[in-house]
């Protein structure tokens, strides 16, 4: 029998033979198994100062139950929590394997205005952990850096305090090792387990929504490791709130701390992004394609590292180094999946035409009246951002203008939005009616 089935055993018997409030008070809510060395179970009191008292008062019930649970004499020892623990590190040959992938660090999770405050939260998590934001809740959409930011937190922390325990697990990972040391018995090692750790990462918390057995030991776990201030992150790809069948009492406590989001990277951040990857890596590749792959692939970080990979891939197998042309070519499928490469500059330039009424012929024509120059402008702007075209392509379908003239107009336009909110609301409004036209 495991020392965890034991330990319920003993507890049966002991709760017949001591009034309740003795029962509850010292045992049941004081004692954990932790150990067993040698027909010796270890038990950790969590109130260390009345260990005295317990061992005088009650060590020899516990030995007489424990010893007939086991159908064997059996002895016990009472020590603090943390005493207990020690006694475990050494035989547990998981005991501080903090399950952590060492790339995953703040150094190497570029920031842009998508993430600077997600980015913020973790660093302040990883200094002073436990007493920052606790628990911190990290969501956004899938492949955003969610996993990256809670290891980097996770990293941090093995660095700057070697001696505090860190586990991080997904909560797939969770829900199986629960539902193995059930069928193993060994309950109380697992729960003794997480209980240890001074920092708990759990990934894609989602995921334990709807399962009652695991939501109720992790709400366990939460508390237990919550009271005693250890430091606890959570990621999920939505906020606490959206998250279907998560049991209310764990909503909340998920919002007791700080729930920060991490949005999809700008071009700006997507391109930081790639040159980072690239200078790690080591990889030959030219700013240009850089720039269209940042132009092009919008979104998801992974899909980016996935463009790097394939080009390199690519240049290595043809033997010949990465050019624009290859990165049209290898990469085709993957633009060609993405939306803005359905859209063409006909479909925009309708679609304003259209809305301010002006005719197309005037859209393309040489008219520099304003109620022209305006559309004209927003359909260029549109077209850049919307289709992928370069800016010579874009000149040529408004009837032959030099890029320069393109570059002007988006380069209007992008001003006017950062500065004139009615006029960008304008702008968004036509960006979704030409995305909705297609
Ligand atoms: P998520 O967990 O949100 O799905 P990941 O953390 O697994 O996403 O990130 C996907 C990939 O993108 C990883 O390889 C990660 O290193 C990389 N990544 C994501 N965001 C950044 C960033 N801001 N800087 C550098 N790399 C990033
Ligand atoms: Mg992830």
């Amino acid at each position: 029998m495991d020392f965890g089935s034991l330990w319920e055993e003993t507890c049966s018997l002991l709760k017949a033979q001591m009034n309740y409030v003795s029962y509850t008070t010292w045992v049941e809510d004081n004692m954990i198994p932790t150990a067993e060395e040698n027909d010796t179970l270890i038990i950790g009191a969590k109130m260390d100062g009345m260990i005295p008292m317990i061992q005088k008062k009650y060590l020899p019930l516990i030995e007489k139950c424990l010893s007939e649970s086991a159908g064997r004499p059996m002895k016990a020892m009472i020590l603090s929590k943390s005493e207990a623990e020690k006694r475990i590190s050494g035989t547990d040959p998981d005991g501080n394997d903090p399950r952590l992938n060492t790339k995953y660090t703040f150094e190497r999770f570029v920031v842009g205005d998508s993430n600077r405050f997600a980015n913020a939260a973790a660093l302040a998590a990883a200094e002073s952990p436990g007493e920052a934001y606790n628990p911190l809740f990290i969501y956004g959409g899938v492949g955003l850096g969610k996993t990256h930011l809670m290891q980097a937190i996770g990293n941090r922390i093995h660095q700057e305090y070697p001696d505090k325990r860190i586990l991080y697990l997904t909560s797939e990972t969770f829900t199986n090792e629960l539902v193995d040391a059930i069928q193993q018995k060994k309950t109380f090692e697992y729960r003794a387990k997480l209980r240890r750790m001074d920092v708990l990462l759990v990934d894609d918390v989602q995921f334990i929504a709807g399962r009652d057995a695991t939501q109720q030991e992790f709400f366990n776990t939460f508390n237990e490791l919550y009271n005693e201030n250890k430091q606890i992150v959570l990621t999920s790809d939505r906020p606490p709130k959206d998250i279907q069948r998560l049991e209310e009492r764990l909503c909340s406590r998920f919002e007791w701390g700080l729930v920060v989001d991490i949005k999809p990277p700008d071009e700006e951040t997507r391109l930081a992004i790639l040159r980072t990857k690239v200078e790690q890596e080591n990889m030959q590749i030219p700013g240009d394609v850089l720039q269209e792959i940042a132009h092009r692939v919008e979104g998801n970080v992974r899909e980016l590292e996935g463009c790097l990979t394939r080009l390199t891939a690519y240049s290595s197998m043809t033997r010949t180094p990465v050019s624009m042309e290859m990165c049209n070519l290898a990469l085709r499928e993957i633009f060609d999946q993405r939306k803005i490469k359905q859209i063409t500059a006909e479909l925009v330039m309708r679609t304003v035409c259209d809305f301010y009424t002006v005719s197309m012929r005037d859209l393309i024509g040489p008219t520099r009246k304003r109620e022209i120059t305006v559309p004209r402008q927003i359909a260029m702007y549109l077209t850049r951002e919307l289709t992928g075209m370069s800016l010579p392509q874009i000149g040529e379908v408004f009837g032959g203008r030099d890029h320069t003239t393109v570059m002007h107009s988006c380069k209007t336009i992008e001003a006017a939005l950062q500065t004139d909110s009615s006029r960008s609301k304008l702008v968004d409004q036509l960006k979704k009616m030409v995305q909705q036209a297609q």
